[in-house]
Formats: C-alpha cells, sequence, structure tokens
C-alpha cells in the first residue's frame, strides 16, 4: 500500500475533534486493508511502529531529526534550526522545506508504508558506535522519496508525536464496526443491538488484554474472524495488561464492593512485577509492561529457586527492603532504568517480591478461575523466604473491627493501605472494575504529565523549571492543570530535582519560544495539591492549588496519566 493513502487518513482524522467520526474514518479505511497490512496500518494509525509492550526504543531526538531535514533538502543547519524556532512544530518544518525542495528537483517516489514502517522501525535497532549518522541517513532516505505531507506524518512518527487523536477506544471500535458491522447491525453508525454490540466489543477488548497490540488483533479479526478472537490466549512469555484497582474510602465500601467476606492484603509501596517463566526462560515486566528482566538478576534467581513449576505467569509487588523493614518506593526507583552495576545495585537495594496473583500454572490458564483458588495456588508452589519472596500478606475476614485492625498494622509496618479483593472474581487484565480494590488515607494525588517548562533564570538557567502539568481525555489528547515548582530539590540526593527533570525533559523538547519550552508528554509525576478549583485559563477547564510534586512516577506510562474525568470527579467529591 502507498504510505499516501495513510496519509490521506491522518489527514481526515485531524480534521475532526469527534471520537465517532474518527472511528468511522479509521472502520472505512480498514474494511480495505488486507489482513497482511493490517498490522503495519494499525500501529502507524497509532503513530507507533511497535506494540506497547515491545521495549524497542526510537530513541530519535529532535535534533537528528533538524540533521536528516538538513541532508535531505540541502539546507544548512542553521537554517532549519531557524525555520524550527518560527514554526515550533518540525512535522511542519518538514512539510514546508521539503515543499521547497520539491518544486526545484520535482523528484518523486512513491513511498509505501512498509518501507516508512521498517525504517522507522530499524531506528530501533541501532546501537553503539555510528548510531546518529545511521539514524539520520534512515530518516533521509525516507525524506528524500517523501511528498511534503507524507514528511510531515514520517517526522511526526519517528519524534512519537503522531497527534491525531486516535484513541485505544476508537481504535477498539473501529476494528468491531469494520469487520463485525452487520453481525451487530450497524448502519451508519447507528448500532440496533446493544447487547451484541457489547458481546463482540468484550471479544475483542479481551484479545487486546492478552496481546496489547491492536495491529495483531486488526489482523486475527480480519483473517480469523470472531472465533480466532476468542481463541486468542495467554502466551507465557508475552506481557498482559495488569489488573487494575478503584480506590474506596473505607473498609465499609470496600465490603460493599468485594462482598462479605473478602480479603484484605497489604498495599506495599514498591512497583508491580509480572514474572513469566517458560521452561528455563524468566522474563520480568513492569505495569506498563516494559521488559526489565535484566535489571533484576536477584529476582529472576528468587523465583527460580522458590516457585515451583516449569511455567507460569505470576503478578506481584516488588517492594525495596532496608535493615528496618520496608523502604519506600524512591529508594528504589532507580533500579528501573539502570543500566550498568546491575549487581551492585540489587546488593545495595534489595527487594522482596510479594506475589499476589497467579494467572497460569504449567499450562493451565487461571484467569477465570475465582480469586480464592489462585491465591490457594500461590501458597502451594511458592516456598517463602523472608526479605526475598513471599506470598503477599492477607486476611480473609467479614468483621469490620479486625479489618481496621489489619489495615493499622498495614500502616505501622511502613505500608500505603490496603488492597481488598473479591474472593469468586476472576482476573481481569486492564479493567478497572472492581474486583479488587485500593484503600490508601492520604488524600488522593493526580499522577500527571509534564507538557511544558520554562528555562530557569540566574543560577538556576541551566535548569528547567515551572513545570506544565497536564490530565488527559480519552481520546489521548493532553490537557493543562496548571503548573508546578513547588516540591522539587536543589540537591539531587534529596528526591525528585530539577537537575534529574532537565535531563529527562531536554532530550523531549519539541519546541521553544524564548525561555518557555513544549515538551513531549513523556515524563509523568505525582501530585498533590490543597483543591481543585475551576478555571477558565487552562484547557482542561480546572486548576489545582498549591500543587506540589511528591515524586517522579517512572513506572508510570502517559497510559496512566489521570483522565479529566477523575478530576472532575475529584472536584465533585472534594465539594461534598
Ligand atoms: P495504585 O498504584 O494506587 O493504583 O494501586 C494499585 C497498585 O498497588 C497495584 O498496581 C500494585 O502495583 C500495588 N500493590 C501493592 N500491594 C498490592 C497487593 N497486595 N495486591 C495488588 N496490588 C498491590
Amino acid at each position: 500500500m502507498e504510505y499516501k493513502r495513510l496519509v490521506e487518513i491522518y489527514e481526515k482524522l485531524e480534521s475532526t475533534p469527534k471520537r465517532l467520526q474518527k472511528t468511522a474514518i479509521i472502520a472505512e479505511f480498514l474494511g480495505k486493508v488486507s489482513a497482511e497490512e493490517a498490522p503495519r496500518v494499525v500501529l502507524l494509525l497509532e503513530g507507533k511502529v511497535f506494540p506497547d509492550w515491545n521495549e524497542s526504543k526510537l530513541g530519535v531526538a529532535s535534533k537528528i531529526v533538524v540533521k536528516a531535514l538538513g541532508s535531505a533538502t540541502g539546507i544548512p543547519h542553521d537554517k532549519v534550526e531557524n525555520e524550527w524556532r518560527k514554526m515550533g512544530d518540525l512535522g511542519s518544518v518538514a512539510e514546508s522545506l521539503i515543499a521547497k525542495k520539491k518544486q526545484s528537483t520535482l523528484a518523486f517516489a512513491e513511498l509505501k508504508v512498509a518501507k516508512v514502517f521498517d525504517n522507522i522501525q530499524k531506528l530501533a535497532s541501532l546501537a553503539g558506535e555510528g548510531t546518529v549518522e545511521r539514524k539520520i541517513s534512515l530518516i533521509t532516505e525516507l525524506l528524500s522519496s517523501a511528498s511534503p505531507k507524507e514528511a510531515r506524518y514520517i517526522i511526526r512518527t519517528v519524534l512519537e508525536e503522531m497527534r491525531v487523536g486516535v484513541g485505544a477506544g476508537a481504535m477498539r471500535d473501529a476494528i468491531i464496526w469494520s469487520n463485525f458491522g452487520k453481525e451487530i447491525g450497524l448502519e451508519e453508525n447507528e448500532v440496533t443491538s446493544r447487547e451484541e454490540y457489547n458481546k463482540i466489543s468484550d471479544i475483542v477488548q479481551n484479545a487486546y488484554d492478552m496481546t496489547n497490540d491492536f495491529g495483531e488483533v486488526a489482523k486475527i479479526a480480519k483473517s480469523k474472524g470472531i472465533s480466532g478472537l476468542k481463541n486468542v490466549g495467554l502466551s507465557v512469555g508475552r506481557p498482559l495488561k495488569v489488573m487494575l484497582a478503584i480506590k474506596v474510602k473505607d473498609i465499609g465500601e470496600g465490603f460493599e464492593r468485594c462482598g462479605r467476606p473478602c480479603m484484605f492484603e497489604y498495599k506495599y509501596d514498591g512497583f508491580r512485577i509480572q514474572c513469566h517463566k517458560d521452561g528455563k526462560k524468566i522474563t520480568l515486566y513492569t505495569r506498563r509492561l516494559e521488559n526489565v528482566t535484566s535489571q533484576f538478576p536477584d529476582v529472576v534467581e528468587c523465583i527460580k529457586k522458590h516457585v515451583r513449576g516449569d511455567s507460569y505467569i505470576l503478578d506481584s509487588e516488588a517492594v525495596g527492603i532496608g535493615k528496618n523493614g520496608y523502604l519506600p518506593f524512591q529508594s528504589i526507583s532507580q533500579r528501573i532504568k539502570r543500566k550498568y552495576g546491575i549487581e551492585e545495585m540489587s546488593k545495595k537495594f534489595p527487594v522482596e517480591l510479594n506475589v499476589f496473583d497467579i494467572i497460569s500454572h504449567n499450562g493451565q490458564n487461571y484467569l477465570n478461575e475465582p480469586f480464592s483458588k489462585r491465591r490457594n495456588i500461590l501458597e502451594k508452589i511458592i516456598s517463602p523466604l523472608k526479605g526475598r519472596i513471599v506470598v503477599s500478606r492477607g486476611l480473609i475476614t467479614d468483621s469490620e473491627k479486625e479489618a481496621e485492625r489489619f489495615y493499622k498494622a498495614s500502616l505501622s509496618d511502613g505500608n500505603e493501605g490496603l488492597m481488598i479483593k473479591k474472593l469468586d472474581a476472576p482476573y481481569q487484565p486492564g479493567a478497572r472494575v472492581g474486583f479488587m480494590v485500593k484503600l490508601k488515607p492520604t488524600m488522593e494525588t493526580l499522577d500527571l504529565a509534564i507538557i511544558g517548562a520554562e528555562w530557569g533564570e540566574g543560577k538556576r538557567s541551566s535548569w528547567l523549571s515551572s513545570f506544565t502539568l497536564a490530565c488527559r481525555d480519552d481520546e489521548g489528547n493532553y490537557l493543562e492543570v496548571g503548573k508546578v515548582g513547588t516540591g522539587i530539590k536543589e540537591k539531587e540526593e534529596e528526591g525528585v530535582s530539577f537537575a534529574q527533570l532537565t535531563r529527562l525533559l531536554k532530550p523531549i523538547i519539541l519546541s521553544q519560544k524564548g525561555r518557555e519550552v513544549t515538551v513531549k508528554p513523556k515524563v509523568v509525576v505525582e501530585i498533590t495539591y490543597e483543591e481543585i478549583q475551576k478555571s477558565p485559563t487552562y484547557k482542561s477547564g480546572y486548576a489545582l492549588r498549591f500543587p506540589r510534586v511528591v515524586r517522579l512516577r517512572e513506572e508510570r506510562s502517559t497510559e496512566d496519566v489521570s483522565t479529566l474525568d477523575m478530576v472532575e470527579k475529584l472536584y465533585r467529591e472534594q465539594k461534598g
């Protein structure tokens, strides 16, 4: 397929903010795409070339794009930079410079989707000496045969900044409409059988929760239909979305949601690890499905020795552990991204694995088995070793008093609170369905993305400061809710520091005007505040009063950024 056909779709998608229209545009287009082409096309529509669970990183900074634009057009580097400063967005710069160049040379080659996709994927596989030059030449090659509009979207994809507003919901619905429109009586975008629609929607969503790849889902839907999607099962070694929890206000509400009796467990302040064992191979994934196996050789060893079974998938929380008990998450967060000195780190910052769920064991799928049974299996197959690996501490009770006591014990042991779990519930990947809920004493914080900042003044001039925070809406748009400077430290050893944030943000700067920069929404911070107020200034319609950074959420992806719905809900709740 020619890339220009995809570009037409990008343009159509950009021309409407309405989710239903976007869904219809994608659905119509997918109808014309073959099963073989579907994986590439779907990922590119989502603005990426790897599914979320794939840890490959394109690693293309704006500077590389500026150089590629220079070499594709012959325009001197400083002129390209000037244009960038004027226009702000490198996609638009690419479009305008390629247009100028094309007027003089008029060389057009038909760019194929596969070529664009493969070249961009290759960017991630480069390593070692000469990487930057090779990246520049892969991008230059594409730009040299691109039309101005194609150049615009190639650059946006390379920078992982597609911004045409295709969220997971729209993609799922588009796959349903384009493949099963007839079954569900879909006429002129009107669903005539809601029940049937929900049934199919669940099947498609489930296939996605198992694969984390709409490209794969679209291919199966096209080639094997509903029965194929139903058969998308667990695959040990491939991560699946973790089950999430909603918050409750007290033990009483916990019982209401999870039934009586239910399970109360310590809510450890660590980070989630999904452990897969397939024969001899052990793989560890974070909550955002990043492969962190090499960062945690100590955990791998420990699982090998203390968990019985040839193959399994476990769900767990790794917690930092010091001489006097649990340590807060910040103390071990640096281990997640660490690339060198791993052995040393594992000795300096040991973790205890608190296993709380099992999804499969020796080829048996336990997703639909009740939680009580899954927990029993865990207790049978794990030989606990305190400080290294244990089954999470839990209590089954129907008594509020006992539960309260357990809650206090958890807090005084240095934990965040309690998880409360429904004994007869299945494991539901991804959805916040209330099969488990969380109880914490602190005010609900928000996880927000940094989308802008300002260069500091005086002695702070090499640091970014005053960070613009955003929540997100269903379509994946980022909406401002305020600016924060409080809670960030001058000294690195004291916590989240200006230097650390500057290091993280500098490579993802998208545009700069005076001292103000906009950045890709990649860095997530946890924020407390005094109050949420209505605001006409910010796009979200809300502003945080006295926001303060609590910690960097390195283990969170932008998918975890608090939604506008959540901000609205907290606003209403504080008003009672
Ligand atoms: P939150 O991060 O506030 O949404 O709370 C849910 C998170 O708590 C989960 O994603 C886990 O990482 C973590 N957690 C800690 N202890 C447990 C436990 N016993 N059961 C389930 N999740 C836990």
